[in-house]
């Protein structure tokens, strides 16, 4: 891959349709501006329809910017695939629909590209450096991925889990295979998508259509209650339909597809969906671009159901409930990441993710050898209560073992860090596991009822151990909450992704 600015050098390039071998590169849209941002061209050598995917350009949609960027990474075997992943980068950093210190009547990029009827300009430096890429590339197809705050269905106030395109014959074939192929994985009548007419005037679909003739559609998930891994898998099967329609990509090709493995890149599968809480896949992120090369993809339930850990190097399940994340990914789900931890995979459980690695419960992956503490206690004047439960999120002391001195790095004495309920775990002495080394020990500890006294003082607070060729790394507290306490985090993931499948 190369970068080259946006420039005659790129016109130079692109009469693409001359090129006869599949090639992928990047360049930079808006470059030396507050808006630079990465797009990427993928040429198949074939002739075929050239298709525009654009993600990002609302800052506080993730999803349609996280699907581009993975749907780049899919093999193109008929025509070319143009993606701009994230669009308006400062406000996906801001996390703010329209562009951060920009005024009126310019602050929603989705308003700036040309007007239906009027002339063809685009207003604002980064509308215009996108929209010069989209008459150079003379799109066929455009599809800009969003999101609505809710399900139009239920609030046509949003357009939330519909696909509006700008109207054209091509796309009345399409449109209803795309909702045919969503909805079929939707099961909530009232969360189907739908189709609306009209794109917004000013919009990049509006003026794809107007200006250019493409047949072009936004596609729209919702926010509202549904993890960003799933919203991002919606995106992900929506432009599949089309693209495997077009004849782009083959038949079969999953919807899900990293890039291969380089010499030391790193790829972490994050799930976040059902019995995922808090902030800590978004803080989990931030620990794992720390460790460079790697990406980190959030990833659901179905994706798991899909196969999609074959793609990655390590998966981490963060903090929320054990019992639910089980639930959620259910026994196939659970199944794959056994397979995928034995083949060699990394998993790293923070927190719940602890839980869900234990050897005691029914529903957990037996992929640790830990039991945790959770039988049901009669507490006087209060009733029958779990002992899992010690109160609210509070902080606790650890300190690391020699042997967790060598993988989490040379923190000495003791460290403050953030605990909610861990598991407090001990051996489970299960046949066939092999026993787990301990990194840390807890210092101090939080109980709410009488019988936990003493329970959690000196117990294992990080334990690592082996499944299969895969690595298990099991963190009862939350140390991925503390920015000091970052660089452990990163170091523990290293370690787990350090396995017998390289
Ligand atoms: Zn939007």
């Amino acid at each position: 891959m190369f970068r080259f600015q946006i420039t005659a050098l790129f016109l130079a390039v692109l009469p693409l349709s001359a090129q006869a071998e599949f090639s992928s590169v990047a360049g930079v849209l808006a470059g030396g501006t507050e808006w630079e941002t990465p797009y990427y061209l993928i040429n198949s050598g074939q002739p075929g329809p050239t298709v525009l995917i654009t993600g990002g350009v609302h800052g506080d949609e993730p999803a349609g910017a996280r699907a581009a960027e993975q749907i780049r990474h899919w093999r193109i075997v008929k025509g070319r695939l143009v993606v701009v992943p994230r669009v308006n980068v400062p406000a996906l950093t801001a996390g703010t629909r329209h562009m951060p210190g920009v005024e009126k009547p310019l602050l929603n990029l989705n308003r700036n590209f040309p007007r239906a009827t009027g002339p063809n300009e685009a207003r604002g430096e980064l509308a215009r450096a996108l929209w010069s890429l989209v008459e150079k590339i003379e799109p066929d197809w455009v599809l800009d991925l969003h999101e609505g705050f809710h399900f139009h269905q239920i609030n046509d106030a949003s357009v939330g889990s519909t696909i509006i395109d700008a109207n054209r014959e091509e796309a009345d074939e399409i449109i209803p295979r795309m909702l045919m192929s969503i909805n079929a994985t939707i099961s909530d009548q009232k969360k189907k998508f739908v189709r609306l007419r009209g794109s917004a005037n000013g919009s990049l679909a509006r003026a794809a259509n107007a200006h250019l003739g493409a047949a072009a559609m936004t596609l729209e998930t919702t926010r509202r209650e549904q993890p960003l891994s799933f919203r991002t898998r919606q995106h992900r099967i929506m432009v599949h339909t089309l693209l495997a329609h077009l004849g782009m990509i083959e038949a079969g090709t999953p919807n899900l597809v990293t890039p291969s493995r380089g010499k030391s890149l790193l790829r972490v599968a994050l799930y976040d969906a059902g019995g995922v809480g808090g902030n800590g896949p978004r803080q989990l992120e931030t620990v794992i671009k720390e460790i460079k090369p790697s990406f980190t993809w959030r990833i659901s339930s179905e994706d798991i159901a899909d196969g999609a850990l074959q793609q990655f190097d390590l998966v981490i399940f963060p903090g929320g409930s054990g019992s639910k994340q089980a639930a959620a990914i259910g026994a196939e789900g659970r199944a794959h990441v056994r397979n995928f931890v034995e083949d060699g995979g990394g998993f790293v459980g923070v927190c719940a993710g602890a839980y869900l690695a234990a050897a005691n419960y029914k529903w957990s992956l037996a992929i640790s050898n830990h039991k945790t503490f959770c039988e049901v206690r009669e507490i006087p004047k209060v009733g029958r209560k779990s002992m899992w439960y010690r109160g609210k999120s509070s902080t606790v002391k650890m300190a690391l073992t020699k042997a967790g001195k060598e993988i989490l790095g040379q923190v000495e004495g003791t460290i403050p860090v953030r605990y909610h309920n861990g598991p407090i775990v001990s051996p489970a002495n299960h046949e066939g596991l092999p026993g787990y080394q301990v990194l840390a020990h807890f210092r101090s500890e939080v109980a709410r009822y009488e019988t936990q006294k003493g329970t959690m003082v000196d117990t294992p607070a990080i334990i690592a151990s082996n499944f299969g060729k895969g690595r298990v790394l099991c963190i009862s507290p939350h140390p991925e909450s503390s920015k000091e306490l970052r660089p452990l985090v990163a170091r523990g993931i290293q370690w787990a992704a350090s396995s017998g499948k390289n």
